[in-house]
C-alpha cells in the first residue's frame, strides 16, 4: 500500500509540472502581451485548452 501511494504522488507532481511549464510564458494569447507590458493575465478554460487573456481581451470574450 506504501509503494502505491508514493506512485500516485509521483505521477501527481509529474502532472503538475508540466501544467506549470506550459503556463510558464504568461502573456495574452491573442496580443502577446503580458504582466511586463502591464496588463494583468487572465486564464481561462476553453472546451479543449486552458489560454491566457489580458485585460483588454478577456473582457471581448
Ligand atoms: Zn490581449
Amino acid at each position: 500500500m506504501m509503494k502505491m501511494n508514493s506512485t500516485t504522488m509521483m505521477q501527481d507532481a509529474e502532472l503538475r509540472h508540466e501544467i506549470q511549464s506550459s503556463v510558464s510564458k504568461v502573456e495574452c494569447y491573442i496580443c502577446g502581451k503580458g504582466l511586463a507590458d502591464g496588463h494583468s493575465i487572465t486564464a481561462k478554460t476553453l472546451s479543449n485548452a486552458i489560454v491566457l487573456f489580458c485585460d483588454v481581451h478577456y473582457s471581448m470574450q
